[in-house]
């Protein structure tokens, strides 16, 4: 009777003493809490609650009552788990409309124009993109102007069908040919582009639209897109419209570049129209820019002009976050389709840009950049010309396109080792 008596006074003993601890406990929880009072709060609107993580008015509330059985203290709050949004940017050079490239693609029996057999080959690999852009480098200001080529381009509005169809779902028109066909050719341009649901930038009908943030959303990545150029071959901008063409100035950029950031851009891309036509490498000027719109925000340089690839390169840049981020500075992605031939214009280049965002702290990587070398085959089976724009890898990987002979093979082999040195010459 006395054990049982003892015992039982030691189990109350032991019960008040783990009452006590746990009090203890919960009190010393409570006070560390709001010690350190500021417990920061995510705005983000990517921003993933921690995962133990109280509710502040919880954390305020007042201690509740001793449990006699105390629980194990809680671990330590775990850092939260990244959450990553994923897409991909698939980028073009120019897209040219010379004169002989239009009356081969006309269609007799539809009365209209199909330009869909430029892009059949490399409609997959557009498909592969979220964002798909590219440059467009003649006006379409419809048949009232006549259909023309170089030196004052205008292109059937077919050319859009066919871009659209194979997935290009952004354009800039920032370039030397934008005025070829006057200010009313510029405006034609801009309503037939409003037709379609590209996203456009490079040149404006208002001051208003030259003003809008070109914010595209893709998996939850937001791209800011900006477009510029050189010049537009002596055409005066209209009288008191500076806003209808993007001009590259230097201050300008860097401003845009923070604004559309301020508008919520996760990452900007800006094409940037300018270089030396035929040369083969970027000139002094063309780094000096690239590199320091790079180092104000800029993540991604989309280069085109000189008719020819130029090569790319990596850097290394600040996020305004306190890490690194990188700079990817394509200098020229060449003709993607026109009548040039010779001297590697009639090649171009794909680039595939893997973009990954850490949605919990904001922070974007360029994953995986890829260049996929392009050739525009130009054939004749009557009096007109036909145009195919072939990844020159896939290509040869698959040797069996009936229309290409054993010197074109041997040609192709030639140029991709050319154009793999060229374009990795800076890395
Ligand atoms: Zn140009």
């Amino acid at each position: 009777m006395r054990r049982k008596r003892s015992k039982h006074t030691v189990f109350n003993f032991v019960l008040l003493l783990l009452s006590t601890a746990g009090l203890l406990f919960i009190v010393i929880t409570m006070l560390t809490e709001d010690g350190s009072g500021s417990r920061s709060v995510q705005t983000s609107a990517f921003a993933t609650p921690e995962p133990d993580g109280l509710p502040s008015d919880e954390a305020k509330a007042p201690p509740l009552p001793p449990s006699p059985t105390a629980s194990p203290p809680p671990a330590p709050t775990p850092e939260p788990t990244p959450v990553y949004q994923e897409a991909t940017l698939i980028a073009v050079g120019d897209i040219m409309m010379h004169k002989p490239q239009i009356p081969g693609a006309y269609d007799k029996v539809k009365k209209r124009y199909d330009f869909s057999e430029y892009f059949k080959q490399v409609t997959p690999l557009f498909e592969q993109g979220d964002w798909v852009m590219a440059n467009l480098e003649t006006p379409i200001a419809g048949a009232s102007y006549g259909y023309t080529g170089y030196p004052s381009f205008n292109a059937p509005i077919e050319l859009l069908d066919a871009l659209d169809d194979a997935g290009v779902n952004i354009l800039t028109n920032a370039n030397n040919h934008v005025l070829d066909k006057g200010e009313k050719g510029l405006l034609r341009t801009l309503e037939h582009l409003k037709q379609y649901s590209f996203a456009i930038k490079g040149s404006a009908a208002s001051r208003e639209e030259a003003d809008a943030n070109v914010i595209v959303e893709r998996n939850g990545i937001k791209m800011g897109i900006l477009a510029y150029t050189y010049g537009t071959n002596g055409i005066p901008i209209p009288e008191g419209k500076p806003y209808m063409v993007n001009m590259i100035d230097e201050n300008k950029i860097i401003a845009d570049i923070k604004k559309t950031k301020e508008a919520g851009a996760d990452l900007v891309t800006i094409a940037l129209h300018f270089g030396t036509e035929y040369q083969t490498q970027p000139n002094e000027e063309q780094k000096r820019l690239s590199r320091k719109l790079i180092a104000e925000g800029a993540d991604i340089i989309a280069g085109s002009h000189p008719h020819v690839i130029q090569p790319y390169e990596v850097l290394q840049a600040t996020d305004g976050k306190g890490g690194t981020r990188q700079g990817l500075i394509i200098y020229s992605l060449g003709n993607f389709i026109s009548n040039q031939r010779d001297n590697t214009k009639d090649y171009g280049v794909i680039f595939k840009v893997h973009i990954r965002k850490n949605a919990t702290n904001g922070t974007v990587e360029l994953k995986e950049i890829t260049s996929i070398p392009t050739w525009v085959h130009r054939y004749q089976p009557d009096r007109n010309y036909r145009y195919r724009i072939l990844p020159v890898e896939q290509t040869i990987k698959d040797s069996s396109d009936s229309l290409l002979t054993a010197a074109d093979y041997k040609s192709l082999k030639t140029h991709l080792a050319l154009l793999r040195n060229r374009l990795e010459s800076m890395r």
